[in-house]
């Protein structure tokens, strides 16, 4: 595996490497990984003849101080992981090589309401964050393919978005949400759970599986999603938001006729420690427990 942490010496490799037609693909990460991340490694490396990781805590994707200062940062330990999953290259810039100061003014994207609700709405500026460093990441590596985690299910239909509106000849491949036994999704802010709040916090995947089978047994939305939250707090957990909605255009759901396709999103807040998940209804794949 190489490792690149300027710009300049990446691009002319890549630009070798296109020059003999491999197809790139492209996992782009903020490190502290975990099997969620390999799963997307293992993918890529599947699907393409070459496979690139970026390993960069963006800055501008994070509303809150606190939380990007308490953002794990594993080094160490993700290199090893990359290198043993077939990683080609991995890409592990400073903040200023990613946002150097004579960097053009960065785009205003347009996601009419994909971006406002949900997590767009309880952190602001965040998708704007996450666009402004995927429009970076695709100008610099031009990957053929990108492999992004259903877990952050809003983030892969902004990125799609994105790719649209920017005419990108870039294929999305959204691979399931990773689990542990117990079925919490594999986050890498789930080092930070309290051990109390770690076994409190199966009770998220649990009450979206109970969501899921009242959904499809005709319970309205509103009444699911009242009972969900009740379910959680009564866990000892905050729901900051469980949404019913349209799995395209994340619009809330009043109820659900043969023509939709739902998507089950939350936040909750497990101590201090925000943890999103999601399930959707059509899914063809059902999400792996890990091994
Ligand atoms: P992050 O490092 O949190 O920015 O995540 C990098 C990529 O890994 C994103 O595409 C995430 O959706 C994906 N990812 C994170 N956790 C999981 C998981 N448990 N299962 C599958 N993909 C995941």
């Amino acid at each position: 595996m190489l490792l690149f942490k300027k710009i300049d010496p990446l691009l002319n490799y890549l630009t070798a490497l296109r020059a003999q037609h491999r197809a790139i693909g492209f996992v782009p990460t903020m490190g502290a990984l975990h099997e969620g991340h390999l799963k997307l490694i293992r993918q890529a490396a599947s699907d393409c003849d070459f496979t690139l990781c970026s390993i960069f805590v963006n800055p501008t994707q994070f509303n809150d101080a606190k939380d990007l200062e308490k953002y794990p940062r594993t080094p160490a330990k993700d290199i090893p992981m990359l290198a043993s999953v077939g990683t080609d290259i991995l890409f592990m810039p400073g903040v200023n090589e990613v946002y150097p100061t004579n960097l053009p003014e960065s785009t205003n994207f347009n996601f009419g309401s994909l971006d406002k609700v949900m997590e767009g709405a309880f952190r602001p500026g965040h998708f704007a964050g996450v666009a402004q460093v995927i429009k970076r990441f695709l100008d610099i590596i031009q990957p053929d393919r990108i492999f992004m985690g259903q877990k952050d299910y809003q983030q892969v239909l902004v990125v799609k978005a994105l790719l649209r509106q920017l005419h990108a000849p870039v294929q999305l491949v959204m691979c399931p949400t990773v689990r542990e036994a117990d079925g919490l999704a594999l986050s890498s802010r789930n080092v930070r759970l309290q051990p109390e709040d770690r076994k409190k916090a199966p009770v998220i995947y649990q009450t979206l599986e109970k969501a899921k089978i009242l959904l499809k047994n005709g319970h309205a939305p509103s009444d699911i999603q009242q009972w969900a939250v009740q379910t959680l707090h009564e866990a000892g957990l905050r729901a900051e938001y469980f949404q019913i909605a349209d799995s395209e255009t994340l619009q809330v759901l009043t109820r659900l006729s043969d023509a939709n396709k739902a998507v089950i999103c939350t936040a909750v807040w497990a101590g201090d420690v925000r943890l999103i998940d999601n399930l959707v209804l059509d899914e063809n794949e059902p999400d792996t427990p890990v091994e």
